[in-house]
């Protein structure tokens, strides 16, 4: 049984929403009448033409009973770009800071006001259509985190063209595959950026994707345009004095951002979208797999983005936000960019990495801006942790109120750590699980509404009704494991993989008829909280006991000594299966027979005999997807000795696949 914590008062007090009571009162109408819920909040949007009342969603979930469909808002016209700007600025929030910029090195930082963002995205979103680009054309963005990745973004929604992101640590490869699947017409870029002390010099990388798109995938892109970010920054290493000289110059293709704004009107009628014009597409991080080319719409979006935004983090007017993730993932989409300006938030936009110029540099900057809600990863938790209480504790974090994490479970170590070091045990923490897919946070705890549990996502957010179901497709209500699925589609939910209906038919709704299948387990327990206990495919049979890589992950993870594990199934002769346990070892920790011994003992203590690791391997680091997820899927070839990995192109550093082979066990 795990520890219930509560709401403290710091979190309490003045909260949207203080109480469970409240929680399940609207949740209850959010599902009984979803056009009430939905249509009230829809009010506060500008829409060209408002949707036909008795109409919020049609959809069909079923394969068998035809093409499966969600439609939200049926009839209405809207664009975002006009409603996360023109409609704060007409609502008198102009001169409101909408970014703080704080780049890779702590002396460079900026802000941006409403107003002011706006005038930049209608310029650039002119310069855009000027040179042929419109509804319905693909734009590839593969930016660092500075204030034109937003321009672009907003630019695009405004004029209707599709935006797919691609995060600026993939390869030309990557690069190069997901521009000629969506057959991008331009691609933007910065001529390089600092991440930490190393420079990445994009331009090159977009030089040689556009390149491999001509020849490999027979894609031609009109145009690359570039924005010159090195010479406003400070260096954090070596650079040539001329930093023109780090690329070459295509007179066809590349053309500076600023010729694209210049002279531009800061006046630009934005294209008004139905809910089936699409918004933008992105691919999914590919920890499974070939990524998936989720495809969103505006109108059912917009809405959930801006309802989990103001009640998962408790948005108050003066609050100072700050989500840590990349612009190249959904998170950075929706919670960086869209969630929080459709509540005209004031938000951190932060270039680099937790560990520059030290390893307390998130600390630093929550503490220079006051930050009220912190967003971030279990995998930044856990890197962070190992650098001791310390480093948080130099810092005043008075100032925090909401924790978030997002991306995998957070094992419950992390969990206390995150709660009681950075949090000082007054702050809630919203763990909030969603996918792509989903647009939005789908489980989650409320910050004064919930009671948490370390380790627990929690609940259903408004809209959102998960059921959990066996095998066999038969409902388990009450305490019980299964796959997590959604009969009924809430409003952020993806409509489609770019032109691709059929893998997403088959990926999503075939398995299970008539239900949205997540690819995650979950568990309900007595106290009907929700636990996302892994991906289906990474769950464990063991001796005919089923059991989730999380959970044993968690137990390894409260050793001392254990900083991160991974643990995959290996087939058994007798058992079925396995477990093989991949482990990272804290600062100063020893890796031998004593220890090995003592994590078994742990495991079969905590969990059952049943669930003994049959292997421990010492890992010098974990094959990690560029979003910093681990990907069993390899793993699970390191336990059973078997090379042929697969694709690793999503793969943050491919080396370690060759070290962790040769410290096989
Ligand atoms: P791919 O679909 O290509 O394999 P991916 O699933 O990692 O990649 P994302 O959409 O970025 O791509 O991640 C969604 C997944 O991340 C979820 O399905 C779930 O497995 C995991 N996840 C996200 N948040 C949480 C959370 N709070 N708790 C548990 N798991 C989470
Ligand atoms: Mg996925």
């Amino acid at each position: 049984m795990s520890r219930v914590y509560e709401p403290t008062d710091h979190v309490v007090e003045k909260s949207l929403l203080p109480s469970f009571e409240q929680y399940q009162n609207m949740h209850k109408e959010s599902l009984e009448d979803p056009e009430s819920f939905w249509s009230e909040l829809a009010n506060e949007f500008y829409w060209q033409t408002p949707y036909q009342r008795g109409n919020i969603v049609s959809y069909n979930f079923n394969v068998d009973a035809g093409r499966i469909f969600v439609r939200w808002l049926e009839g209405s016209r809207t664009n975002i770009c006009f409603n996360v700007l023109d409609r704060n600025v007409r609502n008198g929030l102009g001169e409101r800071i909408a970014f703080y910029w704080e780049g890779n090195h702590p002396e460079d930082y900026s802000r941006i006001t409403y107003m002011k963002l706006m005038d930049l995205v209608c310029q650039f979103a002119n310069g855009l259509r000027e040179r042929g680009i419109g509804k319905g054309d693909r734009v590839s963005i593969y930016m660092p985190m500075i204030l034109e990745t937003v321009v672009c973004m907003l630019a695009c929604a405004r004029i209707g063209a599709v935006h797919s992101v691609v995060f600026a640590g993939f390869s030309s490869d990557s690069l190069s595959e997901r521009m000629s699947d969506c057959k991008a017409k331009a691609i933007v870029t910065a001529d390089g950026a600092w991440r930490g002390e190393k420079l990445l010099v994009l331009k090159n990388t977009c030089d040689e994707a556009i390149q491999k798109a001509r020849d490999k995938y027979n894609h031609y892109v009109d145009m690359c345009i570039v924005v010159p970010h090195l010479d406003r920054v400070t260096p954090c290493g070596k650079i040539p004095d001329d930093v023109k000289t780090l690329y070459k110059w295509n007179e066809d293709v590349d053309v500076w951002w600023h010729d694209i704004v210049e002279g531009m009107s800061t006046i630009c009628p934005p294209e008004w979208l139905t809910p089936d014009d699409p918004l933008f597409m992105l691919y999914t991080s590919g920890s499974t797999g070939k990524p998936k080319g989720v495809l969103h719409t505006t109108a059912g979006y917009m809405l959930y983005a801006a309802a989990t935004f103001r009640y998962v983090f408790d948005h108050r007017e003066k609050d100072i936000y700050w989500c840590t993730a990349d612009v190249g993932w959904i998170t950075g989409h929706t919670y960086v960019v869209y969630a929080p300006m459709a509540n005209a938030a004031t938000s951190v936009m932060f270039e680099g990495t937790p560990f520059f110029p030290d390893n307390d540099r998130f600390w630093a900057v929550c503490e220079k801006y006051k930050v009220t809600q912190f967003y971030t990863a279990p995998t930044a938790i856990r890197a962070l942790t190992k650098f001791g209480d310390e480093m948080v504790k130099r810092h005043n974090l008075d100032s925090l109120r909401v924790l978030g994490s997002v991306g995998e479970p957070i094992n419950p170590e992390a969990w206390l750590w995150y709660y009681n070091v950075v949090g000082q045990g007054r702050c809630s923490i919203v763990d909030t699980f969603w996918q792509t897919e989903t647009g939005g946070h789908v489980l989650t705890s409320l910050p004064a509404a919930t009671p948490m549990k370390p380790g627990a996502a929690g609940f259903p957010f408004f809209g959102v009704e998960p059921t959990i179901i066996d095998e066999n497709g038969r409902v388990i209500e009450g305490v019980g494991e299964g796959y997590l699925v959604f009969a009924r589609p809430w409003p952020g939910i993806m409509t489609s993989l770019y032109q691709d209906h059929n893998r997403y038919e088959d990926v999503y709704f075939r398995k299970f008829p008539g239900y949205y299948c997540t690819g995650d387990g979950a568990r309900r327990d007595e106290d009907g909280f929700l636990w996302v206990t892994g991906r289906i495919d990474d769950m464990l049979n063991v001796s005919g006991h089923l059991m989730s890589t999380a959970e044993v992950e968690g137990v390894l993870t409260e050793d001392s000594n254990v900083a991160e594990a991974a643990v995959v199934s290996k087939p058994h002769p007798v058992k079925g299966e396995s477990l093989y346990c991949f482990v990272i070892l804290n600062e100063g920790a020893k890796f031998d027979a004593d220890l090995i011994d003592s994590l078994k003992k742990r495991v079969r203590s905590r969990i059952g005999a049943f669930a003994a690791p049959d292997v421990i391997q010492h890992a010098p680091g974990l094959p990690k997807t560029r979003s910093g997820k681990i990907m069993r899927r390899i793993l699970r070839k390191i336990a059973q000795g078997d090379k042929n990995v697969g694709d690793t192109s999503t793969l943050a550093d491919p080396s370690i696949v060759d070290m962790l082979f040769l410290t096989r066990r």
